[in-house]
């Protein structure tokens, strides 16, 4: 791994453009999010001072330290599990939440945003692997909520978003982040809602989430180092 934080971005930058060309895609079709949960602020403002300027982080308390400690330049995004008695304080900081993950929480998000005069973006996370530990929605359960969430007119739903079953070679996943792109894929014909986004790929296997269709790939411990 490159030594300084400028370098290790460079290298992901080139990366990213390289799996984005070899996939056919156009260039810039890909953002990065850097996840910097668990990092302070310090580093956050060396990386911004590079250039980045979309940041990840997972939890609301952590998210609240350090953001207004930050340039207001600088963009966040959610992607950890949102409570709903979190989501009034964390709202008017965040973009986009990554990780609405249920029925009453794309619910609650409505009612909040409704008062709160906002539109957040957001992309709904699926449960690939059925695994009991994660949350989301499973890909049997959200074409049956699906025509629901897009009455909720305060949420822009721009796609979806998942966290595959950790696999030693990235290579394991690639049918995982297809499932995603092709469950993206019938919700669309179902509902003729585009859904554009699909937030997946991690440090280990960004590449092949760019190669399967992704659009956003949150990177943490590649950029910032071990956690
Ligand atoms: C921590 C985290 C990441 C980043 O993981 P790395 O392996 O460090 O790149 C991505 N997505 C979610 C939801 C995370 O919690």
């Amino acid at each position: 791994m490159p030594s300084t934080l400028t370098d290790r971005l460079h290298s992901l930058r080139t990366r990213i453009a390289t799996a984005t060309a070899r996939a056919g895609r156009p260039a810039g079709s890909v953002e990065l999010l850097a996840v910097s949960k668990t990092f302070p602020a310090s580093l956050i403002a060396e990386a911004a001072a590079t250039g980045q300027t979309l940041f990840g982080e997972n939890r609301v308390q952590e998210a609240l330290a350090k953001i207004p400690k930050l340039p207001p330049t600088l963009r966040w995004h959610l992607i950890g599990h949102l409570q709903s008695n979190k989501i009034r304080k964390i709202l008017p900081y965040v973009e986009a939440i990554h990780s609405v993950d249920s029925l009453k929480l794309a619910r609650d998000i409505q009612r909040i945003a409704t008062e709160l005069d906002l539109h957040p973006a957001i992309y709904l996370e699926v449960n690939l692997g059925q695994e009991s530990s994660k949350s989301g929605f499973s890909a049997d359960t959200l074409p049956i909520h699906l025509p629901e969430l897009l009455t909720l007119d305060r949420l822009r739903i721009l796609g979806l978003m998942a966290i595959p079953p950790w696999q030693p070679d990235p290579e394991a996943s690639r049918p995982a982040f297809a499932q995603l792109r092709q469950l993206r894929d019938q919700l669309t014909h179902q509902t003729h809602h585009p859904l554009p986004g699909l937030s997946m790929g991690m440090s280990h296997d960004f590449e092949v989430a760019i190669e399967e269709g992704a659009t956003i790939v949150r990177v943490g411990s590649a950029l910032f180092g071990e956690r």
